[in-house]
């Protein structure tokens, strides 16, 4: 028996005697046999008082020692993100949701909220030895209104929704790889293929259904709940738990997509063309594309690679020309596809089970600061291979537009601005086998920005807005939204969890 905190306080059925005697008739001799096993796990982790939920939510509870608790970890992305919970919850509704949510707010124990399990910094969506609320089996995609809206259930990745909707000739502002998870990339903004023409993902989402830190559920749209619709937007895990989202759709054919590999002496030709590209006269609504350069740690040390989209089935499209007429290439995967095809292959591409941080910063484009950053990676890249052997990626690509004056977001652009036109995205993502190795890694990175940074001053182009979804742990990207954005975000969570259970007992960037 649990006995962390007083359970009849925290029942939602009473008096746990009485439960125990009613579940005796109602329920099978397996699940009781179940439920008493979960017990003895209780017992094991030290009684904590997140035990009480497997009273709660029999069978929906895994601890330590047991093979879906296993797999929970195993299946965050990163190594960095795989602590050791005391157990974890999987609701199978949005009610599962709110009974968890309430015991964990009384009980006080520290707990995450996981979706897809991508997040790169540590402690964002784990919680060593406290609860995780594992939202996977919230997987449900249903088209409404004629399929001009599409709800997903918050455990669902965008694998499963572009798989939901090819059929029909749709899309959504989803991600670019098929295995992320809906909710934290769209929670945090959301840069998708169809971006430069629509967006951040936040801005496609026409209802959250969220339970509070009261347990209530409670729909968010322009018209209900309307202050807490536009902090979600941004917001991240700061308000509650999304069990559901629905999002606009758009007719959507083929893309001509794919990437371009080149050899490192192709790098002053690659820098030409982002920064020709990147030109706001050069603007093409249609067009998403990431420049990156890769360090492999060995020989070859260098590797360009442009992963690029066109978002109309144009094949050779003239505003991708600067990167498509690049010579020599080493591999080139440029066709026609689906978004759903196209996403798979991203994902394909992307390797798990390794430690990573990552980090990023924003600047507008100048003639030299793309060629100027290149040469500062070139000198760090080889300095972490002194801590460990790394594959890294410098990363450039565009802001999204800012949403329509109608319908704000938190994310600090103004209605009126246009940084899809002149503003550059720059990621650094390091990969490494060794864990040990994640502190110098990371202050290695932390000492590139603070370089970059005084680059882009220098330059008189730096941009201090941090995207969330791309951000280390030691960045600030809610407070760059700006004072105005960061002060709504706190009257907005002072309105909607007084007592602050998601400033303080959940991980992640908090306000
Ligand atoms: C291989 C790879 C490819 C990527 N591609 C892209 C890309 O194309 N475009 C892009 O913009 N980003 C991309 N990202 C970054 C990605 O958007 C973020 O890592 C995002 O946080 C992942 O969301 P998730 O649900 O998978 O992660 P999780 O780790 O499950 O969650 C991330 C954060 O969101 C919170 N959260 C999750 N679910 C909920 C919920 N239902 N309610 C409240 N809070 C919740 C968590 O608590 C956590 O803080 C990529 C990342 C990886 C590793």
């Amino acid at each position: 028996m649990c006995v962390g905190i007083d359970r009849r306080s925290v029942s939602p059925w009473g008096n746990p005697r009485k439960l125990r005697r009613g579940l005796r008739g109602a329920i099978s001799g397996f699940l009781f046999f179940l439920i008493e096993k979960s017990e003895s796990f209780c017992v094991a982790s030290q009684r904590k008082p997140a035990c009480t939920l497997s009273k709660a939510l029999p069978g929906k509870i895994f601890f330590g020692g047991n093979a879906q608790y296993d797999e929970s970890i195993s299946s965050y992305f990163y190594i960095q993100e795989r602590s050791r919970p005391a157990c974890g919850v999987v609701p199978t509704s949005s009610g599962d949701v709110s009974v968890a949510i309430k015991l964990l707010a009384k009980s006080g124990s520290p707990f995450s909220v996981r979706s897809g399990g991508h997040a790169s910094q540590p402690g964002a969506s784990n919680s060593k030895n406290g609860v995780i609320i594992d939202l996977r089996s919230l997987k449900e995609i249903k088209l409404q209104k004629n399929g001009a809206v599409v709800s997903a259930g918050s455990g669902a990745a965008w694998g499963d929704v572009y798989g939901a909707l090819d059929s029909r000739g749709l899309a959504v502002l989803g991600g670019r790889d098929a295995h992320v998870g809906v909710s934290g990339f769209t929670l945090g903004g959301g840069i998708s293929f169809f971006s430069p023409q629509r967006g951040f993902a936040c801005d496609s989402v026409t209802n959250f259904e969220i339970v509070l830190a009261n347990g209530k559920i409670v729909e968010v749209s322009a018209i209900s709940n309307q202050d807490l619709f536009v902090a979600l937007k941004g917001g991240t895990n700061n308000f509650g738990v999304v069990t559901r989202f629905s999002f606009k759709t758009f007719t959507q054919g083929q893309l001509w997509g794919g990437a371009i590999v080149y050899p490192d002496s192709a790098f002053p030709k690659m820098e030409a063309a982002f920064t020709q590209t990147k030109q706001p006269k050069n603007f093409d609504l249609y067009q998403a594309l990431e420049a990156s350069f890769v360090y492999l740690g060995q020989s070859p040390s260098f590797l360009g690679v442009a992963s690029l989209f066109y978002s109309k089935p144009v094949v050779n499209a003239t505003s991708l020309k600067p990167f498509t007429s690049i010579q020599p290439q080493l591999s080139n995967s440029m066709r026609l596809s689906s978004p759903v095809q196209l996403a798979r292959e991203v994902s394909s591409l992307s390797t798990p089970n390794l430690s990573s941080v990552w980090a990023t910063t924003t600047f507008e484009i100048s003639p030299t600061i793309i060629s100027r950053l290149v040469s500062i990676w070139k000198k760090t890249a080889r300095s972490m291979t002194q801590v460990t052997t790394t594959t890294a990626s410098m990363t450039f690509q565009s802001i999204p537009p800012p949403p329509q004056i109608t319908s704000p977001n938190v994310l600090g652009y103004s209605p009126f601005s246009s940084p899809q036109k002149d503003q550059v995205l720059m990621l650094l993502s390091t990969f490494f086998e060794d864990a040990a190795a994640y502190e110098d890694i990371d202050a290695l990175t932390k000492t590139f920005f603070a370089a970059v940074d005084n680059a882009a001053n220098e330059e008189g182009v730096d941009v201090k807005y941090t995207y969330l979804n791309y951000a280390a742990k030691w960045q600030t990207p809610l407070k760059d939204y700006g004072t105005v954005n960061w002060l709504y975000l706190a009257a907005i969570s002072k309105k909607y969890d007084p007592t602050g259970v998601f400033q303080k007992k959940v991980g992640g960037f908090k306000i």
